[in-house]
């Protein structure tokens, strides 16, 4: 019988008023644990706790809260394999990728420490005689997080860190599909030398759990990550009580591949961008857009990378694609499927569902052609491990095809041409670009977000987190000649 996984509520591990299972998606009989449903009541008392000790955190000195966030950092960084699985095993990423999230999560936790001792202010002089300006940050208060599941624990560091560092308490809600990984980076964080009740888990449904935190006249900013019709939900709560908002959404992001690129690097860009982490991510490449003098031949090798890509178990070391997180993802993923074959789109491998020794939501990676960008598929973001080429004459037409989307969080180029690099990095209207890059992939240390739909708010990441995490405090001291 597995042990019930509890909230933190107010410093407290206690149960739920309901409970709900959590199943391995790579092999359905795997049960990796039973987790309580946070109730209203919970979510209120944790909320009232975490005023306190935010004012006690912030009182904290600096180097003590740097000891706090450098712990939980290199404790993840040490526990990268044995957490890595565990989030492997709930989300379906492959192994290798799991691993490489927590110790990244690790990552952030570190910088962030460092962050605690760089917080400096300015000084100024007043426009009048006799009087000094000293401009510093201070903590927005208690901040509600509410994290997406296709990177768990990442998402949630990345929001997390910062808001400790500046001295805020944090009320987690992590997606309810992916809690195991969340109750683990809590468990760390709670053992830290910390007041009680600054970090709370608050597991359940968005509808209920997440849907009262951003009502809530307790919560001072929320940080969101997770789907646009959410987010859209998100802001009209929050606006009603004018908390302070921070969005990252989806997005439907293209990879421009230029008649002069090297096409080895562009398939293996595309292949890894498209359906690395099943095409379960922001940054995924879901529309390539191919010059036509080198469309043939880069298809051919897209098509033969894609046949060749091991699908398989999460925790199988072979498996270069995992299974999709969940039924419905996989429903989603096939509807789409049909809806680009109803608008003329050519499937030319994969995209249909696999039969595996372990029950699970394997599906093979998909490619179309014969796609255009005004195309639903081309529009709307699938979180699907399919890609659709999309075929330009021009180096000018490929540039106004990636710009031609409601989203903009990344984009791509592969050239050798250093004027097109430069031409596209300047003009492409994302947030992140990508030169002979693959779109997914990002570094801790500086700027993260998009454009349009793809964001709503301040930067994430590096010394920009700071922008959300803080208010700026203007003080006029005189300081004339004592009298
Ligand atoms: P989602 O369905 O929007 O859910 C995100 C989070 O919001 C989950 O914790 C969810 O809870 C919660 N939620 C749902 N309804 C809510 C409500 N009414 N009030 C408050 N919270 C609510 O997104 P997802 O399916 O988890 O993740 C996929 C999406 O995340 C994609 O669109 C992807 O592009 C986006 N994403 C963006 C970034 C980025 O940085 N731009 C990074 C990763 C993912 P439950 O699911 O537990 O019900
Ligand atoms: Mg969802």
């Amino acid at each position: 019988m597995l042990k019930l996984k509890k909230n933190l509520i107010a410093g407290d591990w206690v149960d739920g008023s309901s409970e709900i299972e959590n199943r391995n998606p790579s092999d359905l009989s795997d049960l990796v644990g039973i987790f309580a449903q946070a109730t209203a009541d919970q979510l209120e008392i944790t909320l009232q706790q975490a005023r306190h000790a935010q004012v006690e955190w912030a009182a904290y000195g600096i180097e003590r809260k740097y000891n706090v966030l450098m712990a939980i950092g290199t404790e993840m960084m040490s526990r990268a394999e044995e957490l890595g699985t565990l989030l492997a095993r709930e989300e379906g990423k492959p192994l290798a990728e799991g691993k490489g999230e927590i110790y990244r999560a690790g990552q952030f936790f570190t910088y962030y420490a460092a962050e605690t001792l760089r917080q400096l202010g300015d000084t100024a002089d007043s426009v009048r005689d006799g009087v000094e300006i000293d401009v510093r940050r201070e903590p927005v208060g208690v901040v509600a997080i509410i994290s997406p599941w296709n990177f768990p624990t990442a998402t949630a560091s990345w929001k997390i860190a910062p808001a400790l560092c500046f001295g805020n308490a944090v009320v987690w809600k992590p997606a309810n599909i992916t809690p195991a990984s969340a109750v683990a980076l809590v468990e760390i964080i709670s053992r830290q030398d910390i007041p009680k009740g600054l970090v709370s888990l608050v597991m359940g449904s968005g509808s209920t759990v997440g849907q009262k935190l951003t009502e809530s006249t307790l919560v001072d900013a929320i940080s969101f990550t997770g789907s646009v019709p959410v987010g859209k939900a998100i802001a009209a709560s929050a606006i009603q009580n004018l908390t302070r908002l921070q969005m990252e959404m989806g997005s439907k992001n293209a990879l421009a591949i230029m008649d002069d690129a090297d096409l080895n690097l562009a398939v293996s860009l595309a292949l890894g961008g498209a359906f690395g982490g099943s095409g379960q991510k922001c940054t995924a490449s879901s529309r390539l857009v191919v010059h036509q003098s080198v469309h043939d031949e880069f298809v051919e090798k897209l098509v033969l990378g894609a046949k060749a890509m091991k699908v398989g178990h999460a925790l199988d070391p072979e498996t270069q694609m995992g299974p999709v997180v969940s039924e419905q993802q996989l429903v989603e993923n096939f509807n789409f499927v049909d809806l680009a074959k109803s608008e003329g789109a050519e499937l030319l491998c994969g995209g249909v569902r696999l039969d595996m020794p372990t029950d699970g939501y394997y599906m093979s990676p998909g490619v179309f052609v014969g796609t255009k960008n005004d195309m639903r598929v081309n529009r709307e973001e699938m979180f699907a491990p399919l890609a659709c080429v999309i075929s330009v004459d021009s180096y000018d037409e490929a540039l106004h095809v990636v710009n031609d989307t409601n989203f903009g969080l990344t984009s791509g180029i592969v050239t050798t041409s250093l004027a097109r690099a430069t031409h596209f990095r300047r003009n492409a209207q994302t947030g992140c670009v990508m030169v002979n890059l693959p779109t997914a992939g990002t570094d801790y240390h500086v700027p993260f977000g998009g454009r349009g739909d793809s964001s709503y708010g301040p930067r994430e990441q590096g010394r920009a987190a700071a922008e959300f995490y803080t208010v700026v405090k203007t003080s006029y001291i005189a300081s004339g000649k004592p009298s």
